[in-house]
């Protein structure tokens, strides 16, 4: 059935007992949730935190390119990571949905599923949400988050000079994907399978951000824009300049593999690999290393400066000039 044969209200419906099907922990806060003109719930946090993001058709995806079922657990999951980013933990979600009528209902009942298995997974529960027809996809996701303390919370502000620069995982997968998904490689197998599922269905560090700020971390934000480009916005927040080794950045073994020679750039520009990147003195890094089951790699050094960039350097101290400075919506 076409959502405009179902009408608005009995698509609302149906993902409203989808949601509700979904029995969580965070639930017995909640006072409303779907079917009112607002969600309300009770505070039980000293720091709230709350982010918006959206995926659009023909900007962030194509139909043709990942399943609708993906397509749910990614929207979710970029605004997860930005509540990881921060160290918080993420309690609530609402999306809002921009839809064709031409859209078949079954598959907004996929997206759902995609976006509450996610949910199920990190107790997060879709209090509410919206439709509007359009004539493209378009899909808001807002999420918010809590800590226990604004001691224990991350920002883009708070590097200092003589921190190192870590960063959690592997570099490039995504990018790796997004190549795959744009120029139908002739790659096949666990590579393939591996680099689909970065760009299609990534998992947010969450519990890492939870370990960051409580071992004492202050400063970190997730990889969304590029290595380079997202080290950047931390330079311009704290007022400081950032060293990378680039021969320290951990490149996916994937993108090593599928990309020779053009896997180390795909890992310092490529965007959507949504691993932290943070910064702290050594002792803190090395016990955080040892808390942590995902790799930790440490890529370089904050430094005092006034210009606010980061400059790539490779074994022999030469400057690196990487061929894309990542993901920037309208180019400027
Ligand atoms: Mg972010």
């Amino acid at each position: 059935m076409k959502i405009s044969e179902l009408g608005e209200f009995g698509l609302i419906d149906i993902l409203t007992d989808l949601t509700k099907e979904c029995k969580q922990e965070s639930n017995r806060n909640i006072l409303i949730d779907s079917g009112d003109d607002a969600a309300a719930w009770q505070n039980d946090s000293a720091v709230n935190m709350v982010t918006v993001d959206c995926l659009v058709q023909g900007v962030h995806f194509k139909l043709d390119k990942i399943s609708w079922r993906e397509l749910g657990w990614k929207a979710l999951a970029i605004s997860l990571s930005d509540i990881a980013a921060m160290g918080g933990n993420p309690k609530y979600a609402l999306f809002s949905l921009a839809l064709p009528g031409e859209t078949d209902v079954d598959n907004v009942i996929d997206l759902y599923k995609g976006i509450l298995e996610l949910g199920c997974r990190y107790n997060v529960k879709v209090i509410g949400g919206n439709i509007s027809k359009a004539p493209l996809v378009f899909i808001d996701s807002i999420v918010y988050g809590a800590a226990n303390s604004p001691d224990i919370m991350l920002s883009r502000s708070a590097a200092k000079p003589g921190d190192e620069i870590a960063v959690t995982g592997y570099l490039g997968a995504a990018a790796g994907g997004l190549k795959i998904v744009k120029s139908d490689l002739p790659l096949s197998g666990e590579i393939k399978d591996t680099l689909l599922r970065a760009i299609n269905k990534p998992l947010p560090r969450i519990e890492e951000g939870q370990k960051l700020a409580a071992g004492g971390v202050k400063c970190a934000m997730d990889i969304s824009d590029g290595l380079v480009a997202d080290l950047g916005h931390i330079c311009q927040a704290s007022h400081i300049e950032a060293v990378i080794n680039i021969d320290a950045v951990p490149v996916h073994p994937a993108v090593k593999t599928a990309f020779g020679n053009d896997a180390l750039d795909m890992a310092l520009s490529g965007g959507e690999d949504y691993e932290l990147l943070f910064t702290a003195g050594h002792y803190i890094i090395e016990n955080i290393k040892k808390q942590f089951d995902c790799p930790v790699t440490v890529i370089g050094k904050i430094v005092a400066g006034d210009n606010y960039r980061v400059k790539l350097l490779d074994r022999s101290d030469n400057t690196y000039l990487p061929s894309d400075k990542g993901w920037n919506h309208f180019g400027k």
